[in-house]
């Protein structure tokens, strides 16, 4: 990041922290936050950061992922309109502070904390020098490749394949209510964050969403990471499609562009990904971000 895409970053964010992805982070407007039930009391919250996905029953509350410190505590207070029980399992799908800065606050009302093994390096790694990273609370629960609990009547089962988003991604399935918390593997129809110093592979990314495209099905209802809009953080296997698309059609691209002899400078110019004219920046230099993470990629 050059000091102008810097200082333009601090401006956004206002209060001067730099923190990962943190130009994604924000709902579009100030619009208060949303805290709704989709199936089976499973539900979304979404206000600055990863969306959060939550199950509420007489028998358990499962929290998935947990933004920031200033932003969680909204999500406990109508938690606890719906139930007074802890929480019995808190999951991190990626070390990305959008998704594990509230991790501190909700490990109070809390019993375990859930994470693949890489999401914890990654966490110690990579979450440091910000004020969000002084206090930082990991899973005590770890895994590599899959993990799974029956609480109550759902059977929660979570699964890492390879790097994607991040070195350490997981998808977390409710499998009774067939709710998928895809995490960052999908930003719904907006640029995603990708940074390779976070272990992130496009192609790998491609390889994991086509393997949950492959073991879901039509029925699935799957919630995002990021979208711009609340109501775009869930939805269906298209979504799913879509982003698999744009990553395959980004490497495509800058491998012709390659081809064809221009310079890695002039492929940074690319406005749009062809077929892709639509999708949304959540934050300026996003798709430039992604281009540049394709070079680095065909160049390894
Ligand atoms: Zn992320």
């Amino acid at each position: 990041m050059n000091r102008k895409e810097f200082l333009k970053l601090s401006m956004l964010i206002g209060a001067g922290i730099t923190f990962q992805g943190s130009k994604l982070l924000f709902l579009q407007d100030d619009k208060k936050y949303t805290f709704k039930e989709l199936r089976n009391g499973i539900g979304i919250y979404v206000n600055r950061g990863g969306t959060i996905g939550w199950l509420v029953n007489k028998d358990a509350v499962v929290v998935i992922d947990s933004q920031f410190p200033f932003t969680v505590k909204d999500f406990l207070n109508e938690l606890h309109k719906l139930t007074d029980r802890k929480i019995d399992i808190l999951f991190n799908t990626h070390h990305h502070r959008d998704h594990t800065s509230g991790n501190p606050y909700l490990s109070k009302f809390t019993k375990s904390i859930v994470a693949t093994e890489n999401c914890v390096r990654l966490q110690k790694t990579r979450n440091t020098g910000t004020d969000l990273d002084k206090n930082k609370v990991y899973a005590n629960k770890t895994f590599e490749k899959s993990w799974s609990e029956t609480i109550g009547k759902e059977n929660l089962f979570a699964y890492h394949l390879v790097p994607a988003h991040t070195g350490g991604d997981a998808v977390f399935h409710f499998i009774n209510s067939n709710v998928v918390h895809m995490g960052d593997l999908v930003f719904n129809r907006v640029y995603p964050w990708v940074n390779k110093e976070d272990e992130a592979s496009l192609r790998g990314w491609i390889t994991f969403l086509d393997d949950a495209i492959n073991h879901f099905d039509n029925d699935t209802l799957f919630i995002y990471g990021h979208s711009f809009s609340p109501e775009k953080v869930y939805g269906n296997k298209d979504d799913l499609k879509f982003m698999r698309n744009y990553i395959e059609a980004l490497l495509t691209t800058v491998r012709k562009l390659k081809a064809s002899g221009k310079t890695d400078e002039e492929i940074l110019k690319l406005d749009s990904v062809p077929g892709f004219e639509n999708m949304k920046a959540l934050w300026e230099g996003a798709l430039k971000a992604n281009v540049k993470a394709a070079l680095i990629e065909l160049n390894e």
